[in-house]
């Protein structure tokens, strides 16, 4: 893609929202970080993230005119097809919220939603770890445990526009009750929130301790970050056989500080499953951090600016 390509990304969190002006080799040219605020409306927010688009173009020499699109990673739920925020639970207030279209008004160019975890999958894809790779998935240990599929140079949707939901890939039988129904899901084993809940049970303050613990050698410690290790082998036993990824890409706060733990579970399990080919699966540690979303928000525009032009 050339570097005289241009879009913006705009990544928005609870906490922050981010703009950035990119070029079409992934370069982020300039880059602005206000708070969300959200608590203070969201057609606030919705002015203020415009200004900051303009600050953004003004700072690299760019107008509107000349971008490809804006592309908007969100914290969800988020409706990619309406281009709606549904977010009330971490944006207070935000529900049923169109972003796309007021922003697509004021600056005459198309406008794109995802969620963060697809975003930050697309960005990924786009110019960090699933870089000439397809299909990828991407697993996020944080909070929770969240999934993103790409597959033929675009997010895997299921129905209604979805995302899948490969924390909750089952992986015991008789595990933690999980929100979503189920008992043994992923994410009820191996979320920051799993592992904080059953080392507090143990007598662990949260789930950082219990992995220091761990290393350090107590036996209650290391069966609760064994079993969640487990857990992410066996969900990778699964989502390996289901979707057949060339690379399986690993990211989330858990990862930044243990990626080489979980990364020994997915290898694991990789390199003992038979039926994929031998050699042409792997994984690798996300790579872009909190520019993940920003650019893969620029590449929702440059991937409809390709299909538009037939490349
Ligand atoms: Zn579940």
């Amino acid at each position: 893609m050339s570097a005289l390509m241009q879009a913006v990304g705009i990544d928005i969190g609870g906490t922050k929202m981010a703009v950035a002006a990119v070029d079409g080799q992934g370069c982020v040219r300039a880059r602005l970080t206000l708070p969300t605020e959200a608590e203070q409306g969201f057609t606030r927010a919705l002015d203020r993230l415009g200004a900051a688009i303009n600050q953004a173009l003004d700072a690299c020499g760019w107008s509107a005119a000349s971008l490809c699109g804006i592309g908007i990673g969100c914290a969800g739920p988020v409706d990619p097809v309406g281009g709606l925020i549904n977010n009330p639970y971490t944006l207070s207030g935000w529900d049923r919220c169109d972003i796309v279209t007021p922003l697509r008004q004021r600056f005459g160019i198309p406008v794109f939603l995802e969620n963060d975890a697809d975003a930050a999958l697309l960005g990924e894809c786009f110019a960090g770890a699933g870089k000439a790779c397809d299909p990828v998935v991407m697993l996020t240990f944080g909070t929770g445990v969240g999934g993103a599929a790409f597959v033929r140079g675009g997010l895997y949707r299921g129905v209604n526009g979805e995302h899948p939901e490969l924390g909750h890939v089952p992986v015991e039988n008789t595990g933690p009750a999980c929100y979503c129904g189920r008992a043994g899901c992923l994410e009820s084993i191996a979320s920051g929130t799993a592992i904080g809940a059953a080392g507090q049970a143990a007598g662990y303050a949260d789930a950082r301790e219990v992995f220091r613990a761990a290393k350090a050698g107590q036996p209650a410690a290391r069966s609760i970050v064994q079993r969640a290790l487990e857990a992410t082998a066996s969900a990778t036993w699964t989502i390996l056989h289901a979707l057949l990824p060339q690379r399986i890409i690993l990211g989330g706060g858990i990862i930044e500080e243990h990626y080489d733990q979980f990364a020994g579970a997915v290898s694991g399990s990789i390199a003992a499953a038979s039926m994929v080919p031998r050699g042409r699966v792997s994984v690798a540690r996300a790579d872009l951090g909190n520019d993940a979303g920003l650019l893969g928000g620029a590449s929702m525009a440059f991937q409809r600016s390709r299909e538009d032009h037939g490349r």
